[in-house]
């Protein structure tokens, strides 16, 4: 990071020009400018970096004061970082087959490798937690809660799906 000395001559916004004009340095902090002259207007106030592309959201908020201006004009570069993130369709699509992945990793490590049988399933079987269960249609599954009397979720490959048993 450049510091900065008084007397220097730098770019800053001015709080009354509500431009991006010279300003003389009038006073430093640790090499940041706190005070500067704008050399438009002459007018004397703390120093407000001029809007450089984007830079954190947090720091706009500390010099509202300048007016309106800047605040609009942040919603608007904030709109225009979101704008030109949103025509990415994959997010969605890559969450989902992220959600697949860890769904069939919880899967293969629920149920891949178990020595035991899967018991097949039926409506009127009772089922203990963590047992296999074979499904016609979803395949083999790995019981992960009962909720008695009736129901019970099962960890199949595509998913945990809730299942009537006897419980
Ligand atoms: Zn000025």
């Amino acid at each position: 990071m450049s510091s900065f000395v008084t007397g220097q001559i730098i770019e800053a916004r001015c709080t009354r020009c509500k431009d991006v004009t010279g300003h003389v340095v009038m006073a430093c902090l640790d090499g940041v400018p706190v005070k500067v002259e704008c050399r438009a207007c002459g007018s004397v106030h703390k120093y407000v970096a001029p809007e450089v592309h984007a830079r954190p959201r947090g720091e706009r908020a500390v010099r509202v004061q300048g007016g309106h201006n800047r605040v609009e004009a942040g919603d608007a570069t904030v709109k225009a970082e979101k704008r030109a993130a949103a025509p990415r369709p994959t997010r969605e699509q890559q969450q989902m087959s992220r959600r697949m992945e860890e769904n069939e990793q919880r899967w293969n490590s629920l149920v891949a490798g178990r020595a035991a049988v899967p018991a097949a399933y039926s409506m009127n079987g009772t089922f203990a937690v963590d047992s296999l269960v074979d499904h016609p249609v979803f395949g083999t599954g790995a019981v992960l809660e009962l909720f008695p009397p009736d129901k019970m979720d099962v960890m199949f490959k595509d998913g945990v799906k809730r299942l009537r048993c006897v419980c």
